[in-house]
């Protein structure tokens, strides 16, 4: 291992990875972990030791700039000191609180400052969960109950997790169809919208709320940007119409921010582009920058709908609101104001985004580019060279991951934190891989 591992370094490869190291823990991993799980090749994967800022460091002493912040979780960097701070003192006083029954107090300071910082200004509630899929199956119920409409509008290419209710209304048949038959089969799936069809993308949504067969609708449910679908923007004035007609047929509009959320897109949240505020907001993923902690943001209007907690709380577990996760969400969103990083990605938007534009104009590998501030998708002519390219990064001390439903999108989404010496040199790493 070197000795010292700074957060705004480049690369430095001293084994070719993945390592021995990396290669012997795959193997003792498979013998105990489900093996539906850690995809484990010759090439595949490095296991991580140590993080700080934008750099991962493998268990073989490698380190690497991560282009991928670890799932675009790594907001304020890897393992930034002021949040494992805020964990590691929060740990020692109090680590575990009593969720929905005797709560930790720092349970209403987090609470207070999602509400504060989620889009629209009327009085909003908070649902704790730790993981997204949590987040929006709180929203899937909130907007259930507060309707009383089971049926959700979702669209292609969505990913909103893998519980029952989430995956639902996530696409994709590789997750779907082993449970199809345990689905509760409350979703309509319609096409997601492009710039040049979100007209009439929009119609065919009202229309069916409007329809005999959409009586039985309450929710839309939709990423701003989709991210695993691929790093898809959908046309800020096709939010605006979706946000329009949700208002218009009492349609609850749920907005999964978890990974587009906390600053990823140059604003505080995706849907800010647009200027439109959702009914039921899904955080996670930067919301702690790295502790399994996410939330579903309401207004009160629909929260209010939810009946007050008699003592056994119809839908809570046993981590909600933990004490060293709303530690973490409070110093990661902390560090965020105040080293500004939100506009920090919408400036990096400016050194992505004309690299993005001149390689695709020339390298015949890349078919489009996407994205907002720090959340781009490079497209590639096929899965195969997408996949080629990630490892050949990797082995160059660059990490990147693939999205779409093909593999065929590189995904770019750095901590919003990363330097712009990182930036570059990750940029030119990855697409000579690409050529
Ligand atoms: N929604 C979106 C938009 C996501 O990107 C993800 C995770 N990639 C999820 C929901 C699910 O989050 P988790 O894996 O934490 O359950």
């Amino acid at each position: 291992m070197s000795s010292e591992l700074t957060g705004s370094d480049l690369p430095h490869i001293i084994v070719e990875p993945p390592g021995p190291k990396s290669r012997a823990l795959a193997a003792e991993l498979r013998a105990v972990e489900s093996r539906n799980v850690t995809y484990v090749a010759p090439d595949w994967p490095i296991f991580l030791a140590r993080g700080a800022g934008a750099n991962l460091e493998d268990a073989d002493g490698n380190r690497y700039i991560d282009l991928s912040a670890a799932f675009a979780v790594a907001a304020v960097g890897h393992s930034n000191p002021r949040v494992a701070a805020a964990i590691g003192g929060q740990a020692s006083i109090l680590l575990h609180a009593m969720g929905d029954v005797h709560p930790s107090e720092l349970k209403i300071a987090l609470a207070r400052e999602l509400c504060a910082l989620a889009p629209g200004n009327g009085p909003k509630r908070v649902i704790f969960g730790l993981t997204g899929s949590d987040a929006v199956e709180s929203a899937l119920k909130t907007a259930a109950v507060a309707t009383g409409k089971p049926g959700v509008i979702c669209f292609e290419g969505a990913y909103h997790g893998l519980g029952y209710g989430s995956l639902e209304v996530t696409d994709r048949d590789i997750f779907r169809a082993p449970f199809r038959r345990q689905l509760g089969g409350f979703s309509r799936r319609l096409p997601y919208p492009s710039e040049s069809d979100w007209r009439a993308s929009a119609r065919t949504v009202e229309e069916l709320l409007r329809a005999p067969e959409g009586a039985e609708i309450g929710a839309i449910i939709v990423e701003p940007i989709q991210g695993r679908g691929g790093v898809r923007p959908a046309p800020v004035e096709w939010l605006r119409e979706i946000r329009r007609i949700c208002s218009a047929t009492a349609t609850a509009l749920i907005a999964d921010e978890i990974y587009s959320g906390f600053g990823r897109t140059g604003r505080w949240f995706a849907c800010d582009h647009a200027g439109v505020a959702p009914d039921l907001l899904c955080v996670g993923k930067g919301m702690a920058s790295g502790f399994p902690i996410s939330a579903c943001i309401g207004v009160a209007e629909m929260m209010d709908r939810w009946p007050e907690s008699s003592g056994e709380a119809i839908h809570t577990s046993t981590f909600l609101g933990h004490p060293a996760g709303c530690a973490a969400a409070l110093a990661s969103i902390a560090e965020m104001r105040d080293r500004d990083l939100v506009q920090r990605a919408a400036d990096l938007e400016l050194e992505i985004r004309p690299r993005l534009e001149t390689a695709r104009s020339s390298n015949a590998n890349i078919v489009e580019i996407r994205g907002r501030g720090l959340m781009w998708g490079v497209q590639c002519a096929g899965g195969d060279i997408a996949a080629r390219a990630i490892t050949s990064a990797l082995r160059r001390g660059v990490i990147a991951l693939p999205c779409g439903p093909l593999g065929d999108v590189i995904a770019i989404a750095p901590p919003l934190v990363i330097t712009k010496e990182q930036l570059n040199h990750g940029l030119d790493a990855l697409l000579r891989c690409i050529a």
